[in-house]
């Protein structure tokens, strides 16, 4: 029986897609064209697979925003003739692809799964294979024509989270990656338990992408004994715009004035700072400590419970997409796919 379902496998690189080298022992990307003969269950499954290999293939710490364009590209422009999308991924920087493909994919109707593996699909222990097959079902799934999850989503070792809620908290265990801020869209077992209360629903508009991205923004992360000189660099020698600042637990920082006034300073020169928690779960609070109210007083924007991929991801895209920095800072602390609790 052939089901029309279709889906679009993408693979831009990363582990999973890794073999070892029979003479040299080492680990190297396998032909994508001889898919079949890696995973010969994919046989069994009844929907169309297509695919789409990135050439050369990355390894996740050498993608560039040009590879998200490039992403969000390929789902434009083959999102007619599929009704969902895996894309296989190394998992080192997957939080921060999803992040930013959930703001650039806007009215976003059918299912972005990410999947990656630990161990290399050519492992006989390989986690690569499962994540692989479940990612494949879960972009197919549908209801009453409607696909269960149209929206950005990791999927890593039975668990199916929120992209932009995602982050990579395990270089070694197969579960590598963490929701903290938000629920699971599904648990995987027996059977796939979707969380349907949680997951986005769609909107039946026309897909609109955006693929550029403001580079002028970094990320700053606060530490006891951290320096004038080194603070300074960063907020006025670096050409940043914007500022995701990484701070202590619940939105706490250094309280020294040295520290207040070059911040204060930047802000009024224009630079939009951000401050989200160094703290993996939980919420910037910047009223609850003196430490934090200095912050607020020097015009930071709390950045709630955003996670530092999504923080940045949705700064670059803000800010290159709006001139005006109080729609951008309005915007920051507004839900617009799921990612900040409101
Ligand atoms: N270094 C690899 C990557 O991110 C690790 C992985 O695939 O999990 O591409």
């Amino acid at each position: 029986m052939i089901d029309q379902t279709s889906i679009l496998i993408i693979y831009t690189g990363g582990t999973i897609g890794m073999i070892k080298d029979e003479k040299s022992g080492t680990l190297i990307p396998f032909n994508f064209n001889g898919i079949y003969e890696q995973i010969p269950v994919l046989r069994r499954f009844h929907y169309q697979l297509g695919f789409h290999c990135f050439d050369p293939p990355l390894d996740s710490s050498d993608i560039h925003v040009e590879d998200w364009a490039g992403l969000a590209t390929i789902i434009e422009k083959n999102y007619e003739s599929f009704d969902g999308f895996v894309i296989l991924h190394g998992s080192d920087t997957m939080a921060y692809t999803a992040s930013a493909l959930s703001f650039m994919l806007e009215n976003l109707n059918k299912p972005v799964i990410l999947t990656g593996s630990q161990l290399p699909l050519g492992e006989l222990r390989s986690d690569g294979r499962e994540n692989f097959i479940t990612a494949i079902e879960i972009a197919a799934a549908k209801e009453d024509e409607t696909p269960v999850v149209p929206e950005v989503c990791i999927y890593f070792e039975n668990y199916l989270l929120r992209g932009n809620r995602t982050v990579k908290y395990n270089a070694e265990n197969f579960n590598a990656f963490a929701s903290p801020n938000y629920p699971e869209l599904a648990e995987v077992g027996i059977s796939i338990k979707y969380n349907k209360a949680n997951i986005l629903k769609p909107n039946f508009k026309k897909l609109k992408i955006h693929t550029h991205f403001n580079r002028r923004v970094g990320i700053l992360k606060m530490f006891p004994g951290i320096t004038p000189e080194f603070v300074e660099c960063v907020l006025f020698k670096s050409g940043l715009e914007a500022l995701v600042l990484e701070t202590f637990g619940g939105g706490n920082a250094l309280s020294d004035h040295w520290f207040l006034d070059l911040i204060a300073k930047a802000v009024t020169m224009g630079m939009i700072i951000i401050n989200v928690s160094q703290c993996m779960t939980g919420t910037v609070e910047q009223g609850k400590y003196k430490t934090g109210i200095g912050l607020g007083k020097a015009g930071i924007i709390s950045g709630k419970d955003l996670t530092t991929e999504a923080a940045l991801t949705k700064l670059m895209y803000l800010t290159d997409k709006f001139n005006n920095p109080l729609v951008v800072k309005n915007m920051i602390q507004t839900s617009i796919r799921g990612e900040i609790t409101v």
